[in-house]
């Protein structure tokens, strides 16, 4: 039996307020994942600092936190069998300037700023999912999720 899989994508402050690259993913999204939970949120310092902790001290860190306190993300809990390598491959690599050259139709390559405004997140794994899907959405129910899931499949 096929299972679904989730991750976490994090539509990133430069995207949302674009329209045309916020439709795009919009598309993408709906053609290609099952979208189990939305929302869209402002974080604080303190969050988004609690987020990302695991790159507390590198150099972009600070640059990081400010820019995803400077407006708007929308959260998307996907699903798919194979939803975090589909979601990091519809995202490109962490560098836009490589995204570009390895693959020009990837997110990053094609709306990214710079390697820190790169549109979007993804969960690297199924622990990672798990977290970042738990630190947004205190109250999802993995237990329930994995009862309902077969009902995705009939
Ligand atoms: P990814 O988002 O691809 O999983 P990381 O987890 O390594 O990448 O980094 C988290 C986020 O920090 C990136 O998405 C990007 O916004 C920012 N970042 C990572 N590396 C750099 C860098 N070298 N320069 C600037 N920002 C960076
Ligand atoms: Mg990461």
């Amino acid at each position: 039996m096929q299972k679904l899989e989730l991750t976490l994508a994090i539509i990133k402050p430069h995207a949302v307020s674009n329209p045309v690259v916020r439709t795009f993913i919009r598309n993408i999204l709906k053609n290609k994942f099952i979208v189990v939970k939305t929302k869209r949120v402002t974080l604080d310092t303190d969050t988004a600092c609690k987020f990302y902790e695991e790159h507390a001290g590198k150099f972009f860190f600070k640059r990081l936190t400010t820019f995803m306190t400077s407006g708007c993300i929308d959260l998307h809990v996907l699903g798919h069998v194979n939803a975090i390598q589909m979601w990091r491959q519809c995202l490109g690599p962490t560098s836009v300037y490589k995204g570009q050259f390895q693959d020009p139709y990837c997110l990053r390559g094609m709306f990214g700023i710079s390697d820190t405004r790169n549109v979007a997140h993804g969960s690297d794994s199924q622990d990672s999912a798990e977290r970042e899907i738990k630190f947004f959405f205190p109250e999802f129910s993995f237990y329930q999720w994995r009862i309902d899931d077969e009902e995705w499949f009939r």
